[in-house]
């Protein structure tokens, strides 16, 4: 080989081709799994019980890459923000909640995001680059090994930056990576993906084992103002992703989580209440409204407590389950929408009109 291969890409599948194509017993890949996963290793050599010249010939074909935690931060309310360097010097951030009620870990998917949402401060950035597989996984081993959880129940939530659907090979990868029985062994159902509903990708989502939960970012009921918000509702419309939403094979006693940004005066009415209650019946649904983590350069208020409670009321009064998601982490930034990294890095945004969404 030419250059070493990376081992933190490679899912169980790949990693047994890869030793069998040198030869390597195929317990060894397991072996080396539950190093990389189980244990936390990031180092070849430091997998003590593979024979010596097997961890030089490893050692000459494979790295681990692993990404370096740049800064560490603690909320007030035990939120916890990791920024995170990846091997080409890019940066993403990861989020530890702990208590939600469950552990939960809040992964990137991309540097930056194309979908350009108008109240996101990640979306202000344009996209970076997707992450790869490896990077996406490398998070929840990077957090697990930090915060010494590697052996807990945690849930995942693919909620921090990017569109986990807008890469979604690297996504499912990492699906396979995450799950697999002689890794973390998590448990698909513990995962969660939210998307603003890129429909081909959500409806092939529909179709894979290892499926995550589906989360949609609808934040509004209607086209004209959906429009407004998540830009690309101009190709895949509010009818069209409720149809989809209908179509998905959702868990039994589960539902998809429809999560809505409450703006002020703009997606917040009594009215708006009842239109989302119409557009959702009929959908194994749940609302979670997030009131907007305002900021500086976002054009918009975070709507008064009352206002929230009303619309909730009203969803609720027409049956809709709904919660109201809880702001954490505001402290250090670390909240919905508000993951960034500013740096020289990060040329100028890539605009949403130049990309393909398929
Ligand atoms: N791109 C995916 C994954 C990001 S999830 C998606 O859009 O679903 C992050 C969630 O936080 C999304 O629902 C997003 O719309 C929401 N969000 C973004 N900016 C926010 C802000 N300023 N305040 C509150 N929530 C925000």
């Amino acid at each position: 080989m030419s250059s070493p291969s990376n081992l933190a890409e490679l899912d169980l599948a790949d990693l047994e081709s890869a030793f069998a194509a040198r030869s390597v017993e195929r317990f060894r890949a397991r072996q080396v799994f539950a190093w990389i996963y189980k244990r936390g290793v990031t180092d070849i050599e430091a997998m003590t019980d593979l024979p010596r010249d097997l961890r030089a010939a490893l050692l000459a074909d494979f790295t681990i890459a692993t990404p370096q935690v740049a800064s560490h931060e603690r909320s007030s309310d035990g939120t916890e923000k990791f920024l995170l360097k990846l091997a080409d010097g890019k940066h993403i951030e990861s989020v530890f909640i702990p208590d939600t009620p469950a552990m939960t870990f809040c992964i990137s998917t991309q540097v930056g995001c194309a979908m350009a949402c108008a109240f996101c401060l990640t979306g202000k950035m344009g996209l970076v680059r997707n992450l790869t597989a490896g990077e996406i996984a490398g998070q929840v081993r990077v957090l697990a090994g930090a915060l010494e959880l590697r052996d807990k129940a945690f849930n995942i939530v693919l909620m921090g930056m990017g569109e986990p659907l807008h890469n979604y090979d690297a996504v499912m990868k990492a699906m396979s990576i995450l799950c697999d029985t002689h890794g973390f062994h998590l448990p698909p159902r513990r995962v969660t993906l939210s998307t603003v509903g890129l429909l081909p990708a959500l409806e092939k989502l529909g179709r894979e084992e290892l499926m995550p939960n589906l989360a949609i970012s609808l934040h509004a009921p209607t086209d004209a103002q959906r429009g407004e918000l998540v830009p690309i509702n101009r190709k895949y419309g509010v009818a069209d992703i409720i149809a989809a939403c209908k179509q998905f094979p959702v868990r039994r006693r589960s539902r998809i989580t429809f999560e809505y940004v409450m703006l002020a005066g703009v997606n917040d009415s009594a009215d708006d209440a009842r239109k989302l209650a119409r557009l959702l019946a009929g959908v194994k649904a749940k609302v979670n409204l997030i009131p907007l983590n305002a900021a500086a350069g976002i054009p918009f208020e975070r709507p008064a407590d009352d206002v929230v409670d009303r619309f909730a009321r009203v969803l609720a009064e027409q049956d809709v389950t709904v919660s109201v998601r809880k702001s954490r982490g505001r402290d250090i930034r670390a909240a919905c929408g508000q993951l960034i990294v500013e740096g020289p890095e990060h040329s100028p945004a890539q605009k949403l009109a130049t990309l393909a969404f398929d």
